[in-house]
C-alpha cells in the first residue's frame, strides 16, 4: 500500500481486532468456566439433596417397620389384627404389601400371599439383626421389580424370631428420583458401593450394574463423596454422572444426562456472547483505527504547517531553529542569511507563479550545494538562511558567489528581463551553546551594512556592525518621543535667484536635537525611518509646519513663499496617499504652487507609469514638481522627456570634483542647464559652496542657487526673520 498513514491504520484495526479477540476469548472463557462451574455445583447440589430425600425415606420405613416389630414383641398382637393394621397401613403409605417370615423364610403377607424368602438375601441379612432394603428384585408374587424393606422381629430374649419386610414397587418408589432426574433430560438411580443398582428412575431397569453404563466407571467413584464423571455411551454421546453418597449407607444416588442437555445452552449463550464481543471488537476496531487515521493526518497537516514552507516545500524557519538546536557543533558552522535584491518587484511584474519558481530554484540549488549536516531554508518572503560548514572567508564567499551564478543558470526564463542579485549576510558562530536566534539576529546586522549595489554580495559580521545597529534601533526608540518633546525641528535652506539675488523661496529640511546625542544628521536617520515607515510620520509633521507658516506669512505679511518639501518614494506609491496629501494642503489658505515637491531619480526608477499618473495629478492641482539630485543616479534623459517637471535641482556630487573630474563636471551642467531651459525647466544648483562655483553657475544662466555659499539651512523662524519679515519692510 502506498499510503503509509493508511498502512499504519490498518495494523492499528489489526492490533485492536487481535486485542479485542483476544479479550473476547478471556472473557467468554471465563464466562464459561463459571458457567459450567456453577452449573456443576447446582447438578451436585440436586443430586445431594435427592440423596437426603432417599436417605429420609428409607429411614422413614426402616423406622415404620422397627416400630411395628417393636409393638409386635412388646404387645402380643394376635395374627388376624396385626394384618389387618398391615393391610390398612398399606394402602394407606402405598406399600405393596407387608409380610412377615419365619425364621425358615416361610411368609404370611398382608394381602395373604404365602411364599418363601428363605434364599434372599435381605432377609437373611435381616435374620442375622441388621435393617435392610434390597435391590430391586422380582417379585414372587406377580414378577414385577419390587424392593423390600426388612427389619428383624426379637422376643423378649432378644433373640430373632421373625423378619418383618414391607414391599414397594420399584416403579412406585421411583418417585423420590424424580427431582434428580432433571425433567426427564436424564435418569437416576440409585447404586451400592459393589455398582448394584437398587431403584432407577426408569420405569424398566435395563442395567442392574453401574458397570452397564461404562465400563470400569465405578473405580473412579469415591462411595463415600459426591462428584461429576463424564462418560461416552453406547450412543457415542457424552454424559454427565452425578452421584452422590446415601449418608451412613454404602448406596449412592446417581444422575446421568446427555452433556448437551445441560451444557447445551450455555454453549449456545457463550457463543452469542462471543460472536457479540467480536461484532464490537470489530467495530470499535474500525473505530480505533478511523480516529487513529484522523488524529495522524491532523497532526501531519498540523505538523506541515508548523515545520514546511508551503512556497518551497522544504523546511521553514521554525523547522531550521530546531534542527540548528540540535545541532552540538554550531561553533563549526556559519550562519548565512540570503536575500535576493531586486526580487521586491516580481510578484507584481512576472505574476507569483514565476515569483514561487525562483524560490523553488533557490531551495534546490541549495540543497544541491550543500553537505548532508548542512541547513537551509526560506525565512520569510525572498530571505533564505543557511547553515554552512566553516571554511576560510575567500573560500565560502567563492562557494556563495558560486550558489548565486548557480541559481541564476537554473532559473532561465525569457519573460525575466530584470536583474536580480544575491547579498549573503554571514555570521561565524563561535560557540556551540549560541542560541541561533542571536546568529541570526547578528545577520541581520550585517544586511544594514550591504551597499546594494547591483552585483552579488558576501559580507561577514564585525562587531561594529552591531554597535551601529543598536545606534539605528536607540533612533527608532527615540522617534515618538522626538515627536512629543519637539526635538524635530523644521529647518529651511533658502533657494538664491540668481538673476534678481533675492530669496523668495527654500527647501524644508527636518533637523533632530537630541538631548543625548546633540543634532542628529537626517543623513542618519532619514534611511532609518524610510524603512520602519515612520518617515510618513515626520514628513507629515515638517509640511503640517511648513503649511502652518505658510498660511501665517500670507496672512501677515502677504507673501506667497514658496517651500519644497522631500518626499519619500517608499509611500508615495501608497494607496490615496496622494489624494490626502493634496486635501491637507488644499485645506490650508495658501496658494498650492507655493508647494514643491521635490522626488528622486531613483523615486522614478521603478514605476514610471504609476510616477507619471501621480505627478499629473498634482500638477493638476497646480503643485509645482522638482526632480532632486538630478545626475547622482541613473538619470535618463527620458525622464525629462516624459515627466511633466518644473525644476531640475542638479546633484551636488557635480560640485565634489577633483582636478580630472572638475572640467567635465562643468560641461555636463553647463549642458544640462542649457537643456533644461530649452524644454522649459527651471535649474536650481544645490552644494554650492564657493564663488568659483557660483560664478560659473551665473555664467551660465542656472536659475537658482541652493548652497552653504549662501545659506546654510536655518530654523524657520530664522528664515521668517530674514525673508518674509526683512523683504515686508
Ligand atoms: P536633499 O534633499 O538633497 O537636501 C539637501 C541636502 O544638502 C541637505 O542636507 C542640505 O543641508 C545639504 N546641503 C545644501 N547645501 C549644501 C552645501 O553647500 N554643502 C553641503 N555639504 N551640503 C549642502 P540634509 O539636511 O542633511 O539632508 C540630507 C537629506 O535628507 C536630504 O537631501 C533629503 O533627501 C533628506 N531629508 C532631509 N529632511 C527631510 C525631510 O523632512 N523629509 C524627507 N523625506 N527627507 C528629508
Ligand atoms: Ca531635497
Ligand atoms: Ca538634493
Amino acid at each position: 500500500m502506498k499510503n503509509p498513514l493508511m498502512r499504519k491504520s490498518i495494523i492499528v484495526a489489526m492490533i485492536s481486532l487481535l486485542c479485542f479477540g483476544i479479550f473476547a476469548t478471556m472473557y467468554t472463557n471465563y464466562l464459561s468456566r463459571n458457567l459450567f462451574d456453577e452449573t456443576n455445583q447446582f447438578l451436585k447440589d440436586t443430586t445431594i439433596q435427592t440423596a437426603i430425600a432417599v436417605k429420609n425415606k428409607m429411614n422413614e420405613n426402616i423406622t415404620q417397620l422397627q416400630t411395628i416389630a417393636l409393638m409386635i414383641q412388646e404387645t402380643q398382637i394376635n395374627k388376624e389384627d396385626l394384618f389387618d393394621y398391615l393391610s390398612q397401613l398399606a394402602l394407606k403409605n402405598g406399600e405393596k404389601r407387608f409380610g412377615i417370615a419365619d425364621i425358615n423364610g416361610d411368609v404370611i403377607t398382608s394381602d395373604q400371599q404365602t411364599f418363601n424368602i428363605a434364599n434372599r438375601q435381605y432377609f437373611q441379612d435381616s435374620l442375622n439383626g441388621q435393617n435392610r432394603i434390597s435391590h430391586p428384585i422380582q417379585d414372587y408374587v406377580d414378577g414385577k421389580y419390587i424392593n423390600v424393606c426388612s427389619v428383624p422381629v426379637y422376643n423378649q430374649n432378644n433373640e430373632v424370631i421373625a423378619v418383618l419386610f414391607a414391599t414397594f414397587s420399584t416403579d412406585k418408589l421411583s418417585y423420590i428420583l424424580s427431582s434428580a432426574t432433571y425433567n426427564d433430560v436424564g435418569y437416576s438411580f440409585i447404586f451400592d458401593d459393589k455398582g448394584n443398582v437398587i431403584l432407577s428412575s426408569t420405569l424398566n431397569t435395563e442395567f442392574l450394574d453401574i458397570n452397564d453404563i461404562s465400563q470400569g466407571i465405578l473405580d473412579n467413584i469415591d462411595a463415600q463423596g459426591n462428584g461429576i464423571l463424564t462418560f461416552i455411551d453406547e450412543n457415542q454421546t457424552q454424559n454427565y454422572l452425578i452421584y452422590a453418597n446415601v449418608e451412613d449407607t454404602d448406596w449412592l444416588v446417581a444422575s446421568v444426562f446427555a452433556q448437551e442437555a445441560a451444557t447445551g445452552k450455555i454453549q449456545t449463550f457463550v457463543r452469542t456472547a462471543f460472536i457479540t464481543w467480536l461484532i464490537i471488537g470489530c467495530g470499535s476496531a474500525l473505530l480505533i483505527s478511523y480516529v487513529y487515521f484522523i488524529q495522524r493526518k491532523n497532526k501531519m497537516q498540523i505538523t506541515k504547517l508548523a515545520y514546511i514552507d508551503p512556497i518551497t516545500e522544504h523546511d521553514n524557519f521554525n523547522k531550521f531553529l530546531e534542527d540548528c538546536q540540535k545541532n552540538h557543533h554550531l561553533s563549526q558552522y556559519v550562519l548565512v542569511n540570503c536575500d535576493i535584491k531586486g526580487f521586491k518587484w516580481f510578484n507584481e511584474i512576472y505574476g507569483e507563479e514565476i515569483a514561487n519558481k525562483l524560490l523553488k530554484t533557490v531551495i534546490l540549488c541549495m540543497k544541491e550545494n550543500c553537505h548532508d549536516d548542512e541547513l537551509y531554508c526560506r525565512q520569510q518572503a525572498d530571505h533564505f538562511v543557511m547553515l554552512l560548514r566553516k571554511e576560510n572567508h575567500g573560500d565560502l564567499q567563492t562557494r556563495l558567489l558560486n550558489l548565486a551564478h548557480y541559481i541564476r543558470s537554473q532559473f532561465l526564463n525569457k519573460q525575466i528581463t530584470s536583474q536580480y542579485y544575491f547579498y549573503f549576510s554571514l555570521y561565524d558562530i563561535d560557540n556551540d551553546n549560541i542560541d541561533i536566534h542571536v546568529a541570526f539576529k547578528k545577520t541581520q546586522y550585517v544586511k544594514k551594512e550591504l551597499k546594494e549595489l547591483s552585483k552579488d554580495d558576501v559580507i561577514f559580521y564585525q562587531e561594529s556592525f552591531f554597535q551601529e545597529g543598536l545606534y539605528a534601533q536607540q533612533i527608532e526608540k527615540d522617534f515618538q518621543d522626538a515627536l512629543d518633546h519637539s526635538h524635530f525641528q523644521v529647518y529651511i535652506q533658502p533657494k538664491v535667484e540668481l538673476d534678481t539675488g533675492t530669496v523668495h523661496c527654500g527647501e524644508a529640511l527636518a533637523r533632530w536635537h537630541h538631548p543625548k546625542h546633540g543634532t542628529i544628521s537626517p543623513g542618519t536617520f532619514i534611511p532609518i525611518y524610510e524603512k520602519n515607515g515612520m518617515l510618513e510620520i515626520l514628513d507629515a509633521f515638517v509640511l503640517e509646519k511648513v503649511l502652518q507658516k505658510l498660511s501665517y506669512w500670507k496672512e501677515h505679511y502677504h507673501k506667497e513663499i514658496s517651500i519644497s518639501i522631500n518626499v519619500s518614494r517608499t509611500y508615495l506609491f501608497n494607496e490615496g496617499y496622494v489624494d490626502q496629501f493634496i486635501e491637507l494642503i488644499e485645506s490650508y489658505p495658501i496658494h498650492t504652487s507655493q508647494i514643491e515637491i521635490e522626488i528622486t531619480e531613483t523615486t522614478a526608477l521603478n514605476h514610471k507609469e504609476e510616477l507619471i499618473v501621480i505627478l499629473n495629478k498634482l500638477k493638476k492641482h497646480h503643485f509645482r514638481i522638482s526632480l532632486d539630485d538630478f545626475g547622482s543616479g541613473y538619470s535618463s534623459l527620458n525622464m525629462l522627456k516624459d515627466f511633466p517637471i518644473d525644476v531640475v535641482k542638479i546633484d551636488q556630487e557635480f560640485f565634489r570634483t577633483n582636478a580630472y573630474t572638475h572640467t567635465r563636471s562643468h560641461i555636463i551642467i553647463e549642458e544640462v542647464i542649457e537643456l533644461c531651459h530649452k524644454l522649459n525647466i527651471i535649474v536650481v544648483a544645490e552644494g554650492v559652496e564657493n564663488i568659483e562655483q557660483r560664478d560659473f553657475l551665473v555664467d551660465h544662466h542656472c536659475d537658482y542657487i541652493q548652497g552653504y555659499y549662501y545659506y546654510k539651512p536655518m530654523p524657520i523662524n530664522e528664515f521668517e526673520d530674514l525673508f518674509v519679515k526683512e523683504t515686508d519692510r
